[in-house]
């Protein structure tokens, strides 16, 4: 048996006729940039997140500068964020300019440690940019009442997360003044493309994010400020509000794999500080298990074993972003946040999507269990 780590054809072979319908339309319509099926989505995407304002945009990380550029965050200023995270994360925070600061992760639910937030804020500080990791939120209470007490922004890089929820029940992407998410193809919600949205309950924002995203235009030919390109396309936005309609149903899917995952990891018995260490699955709120991630100190040769046996994993990050290059020049070292370089050793990403068989996942849990026990 073959297990690939994630298998888009078996989706797409799902929904074959409805995005053909869908992109046949758009081509007969020949509008292709800020459309009507944009404007659909907006709206759709807005409800199901539970905002009043989505402002559609050519990425994930579009969605990021744009929301950073529409707060007016720049140079001299500082956003507090984690070093445990896709790199648009903290990307986005240099291209404005302002400097990002580093806080270390909690270990187990990967996301920013609210608890060592507070010491980072200075004079300098603007805004929080939480990530809600592998789609299960952040810890958002303190955050906030962090943000009120120091008159702090926070933007929610829900990227990983649409559809998730915190433990108080507030909806990934519309906690925050702001929330961006990402249509990438591999995204529980992705697009034959790139794609992004942003969130928000703002008017303001929403206007200014509409001009940034169309170079800082205020009507043809008027810039009252410098944008950027940062435009959705219909033939995205027609594909994903298809799959939107899929989206509940897929969240519930790989939720019932990675509660089979965890049974059955547990009744194997691996569970321990040298074998395996399980994800948390949050009792109250809702983990949408963008992915399923293990632990293990002995990462590196279980990846290999999988592979071998035709089973396909990935490492979310081998390298955290204080320790990259580009970033030298903020002065981290080796040490600076032991708990994400910890992970970067030690996580190891598993099979889980919605067309992941039972066969397949008994598959992942028997090639685990003889790695584990040396056969
Ligand atoms: C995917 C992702 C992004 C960037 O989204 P793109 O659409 O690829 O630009 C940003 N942050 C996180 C955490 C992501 O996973």
């Amino acid at each position: 048996m073959n297990v690939p780590f994630l298998d888009l054809l078996a989706q797409f072979a799902a929904l074959r006729d409805e995005v053909q319908v869908a992109l046949n339309a758009v081509c007969e319509r020949q509008s292709f940039i800020l459309g009507p099926q944009v404007a659909a989505l907006e709206r759709e995407v807005a409800e199901y997140c539970g905002v009043r304002y989505a402002v559609g945009v050519s990425s994930g990380t579009d969605a990021l500068l744009s929301g950073l550029m529409a707060l007016g965050i720049g140079p001299g200023e500082e956003v507090i964020t984690t070093p445990y995270t896709f790199f648009a994360t903290t990307g986005s925070i240099v291209r404005t300019g302002a400097r990002p600061v580093f806080v270390d992760i909690d270990p187990t639910s990967f996301n920013l440690d609210p608890s060592q937030v507070e010491d980072r804020v200075t004079s300098r500080t603007r805004a929080l940019l939480p990530v809600h990791l592998f789609g299960r939120c952040a810890d958002m209470e303190p955050l906030l009442s962090l943000a009120a007490r120091h008159g702090l922004a926070i933007i929610e890089d829900a990227a990983q997360a649409i559809g998730a929820q915190t433990n108080t029940g507030g909806r990934a992407g519309g906690i925050g003044t702001l929330g961006c998410l990402s249509f990438y193809p591999t995204k529980n919600l992705g697009g034959f493309g790139d794609g992004g949205m942003i969130l928000t309950n703002n008017p303001e924002l929403t206007d200014l994010l509409r001009s940034l995203r169309n170079h800082g235009s205020k009507g043809p030919y008027e810039h009252p400020r410098v944008g950027g390109n940062f435009r959705l396309d219909e033939i995205q936005a027609a594909i994903l509000l298809v799959k939107l309609k899929h989206l509940e149903g897929w969240i519930e899917a790989r939720g019932t794999r990675a509660q089979h995952y965890h049974d059955a990891f547990q009744a194997l018995d691996l569970e321990g500080p040298d074998a395996l260490i399980l994800p948390d699955i949050p009792k109250r709120g809702r983990h949408v298990f963008h992915q399923y991630v293990i632990r293990t100190r002995r990462r590196d040769d279980l990846a290999r074993f999988l592979t071998a046996r035709g089973i396909g994993t990935a490492i979310y990050y081998p390298k955290p972003l204080h320790l990259q290059d580009c970033f030298a020049f903020l002065g981290y070292k080796e040490g600076s946040f032991p708990e994400s370089e910890r992970a970067a050793r030690e996580t190891l990403a598993l099979p889980i999507y919605p067309e992941l068989t039972a066969e397949m996942q008994t598959f992942v849990i028997e090639g685990i269990d003889a790695f584990f026990r040396g056969r």
